[in-house]
């Protein structure tokens, strides 16, 4: 018999400000501070220009992978590796900041909607001051599975026999965008070995067999250790599946870098103060 995940933690994220003054809905990272190897998870999303129209100008990144992934909008990117990129609605930047990034995410539309998702991963010890990398994912580069009752955007791992654009990656990361109709069902084989979430951000669902308290609107739902996940639709839903291996190290945050000394933090704020951040 398979063991079965459940909710074991459903959390409403927290309203912040970030950046220059961008709303988000910040979950991982506050409450619950740290589910290994997920650092970070932000939902921005605004009608409203004046929630994210100053975005994010430059700041410096060291010790994590941010992974951003627009539903709506326009953003643009330029980084001290000297790229500039324009993420647009389906597009996926995967960042691995290694030793240090300075970066800007700036809008790029001066009205309507603004969504998307920033999850930061966190970097084993050994990875942290590896050369920085990143890896821009054009929507149309992104399998889809999809069939009547459901489509699965499979940005990393695998669903049914649509493999995701990232592989080879250390903590064997899984991240689905699920869209399923009213009464239907998405089920998936986890590894149990890995920290899973789901994040709905539309409608309202139930996770796994046992009665909880309603999942509507954004919704963080931390899943129990289990291989069978099974999320059925109550009304129209859409929601990230998200899941990794654990680094079990040691962490020490320091704003936007997150190493496992102290020391090391106090480093990177000496390299970013000297000029000596990029490597
Ligand atoms: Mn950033």
């Amino acid at each position: 018999m398979k063991s079965i995940a459940e909710a074991s933690q459903i959390i409403k994220p927290v309203s912040v400000t970030d950046g220059a003054g961008v709303k988000i809905k910040r979950s991982i990272g506050l409450n619950p501070d740290y589910f290994d190897p997920f650092l970070m998870l932000d939902e921005f999303g605004s009608e409203n220009k004046d929630d994210y129209i100053a975005g994010f100008p430059p700041h410096p990144h060291r010790g994590i992978e941010t992974v951003t992934y627009m539903l709506a909008g326009d953003f643009e990117h330029k980084d001290s590796l000297g790229s500039t990129g324009r993420m647009c609605a389906g597009d996926v930047q995967w960042m691995k900041t290694g030793s240090g990034v300075i970066h800007s995410e700036m809008p790029l539309m001066k009205e309507g909607k603004l969504h998307g998702f920033q999850l930061w991963i966190n970097m084993h010890s050994y990875l942290k001051m590896a050369k920085p990398e990143y890896l821009h994912l054009d929507s149309k580069e992104i399998n889809h599975y999809a069939d009547p009752e459901k489509s699965v955007k499979v940005i990393a791992g695998r669903f049914e026999d649509i493999n995701g654009a990232i592989s080879n990656h250390n903590v064997e990361p899984v991240y689905f965008d699920i869209s399923l109709t009213k009464g239907n069902k998405f089920c998936f084989l986890l590894s149990p070995e890995k920290n899973s979430f789901v994040y709905l951000y539309e409608g309202e669902i139930k996770v796994g067999h046992k009665d909880n308290e309603r999942l509507k609107g954004s919704t963080l739902i931390i899943l129990s250790k289990g291989e069978t996940l099974q999320v059925e639709a109550v009304e129209n839903a859409k929601f990230l599946l998200i899941s990794g291996r654990p680094i079990n190290e040691e962490i020490v945050r320091g704003g936007p870098f997150v190493m496992n000394t102290r020391e090391e933090i106090l480093e990177a704020i000496q390299d970013y103060q000297n000029g000596t951040f990029i490597k």
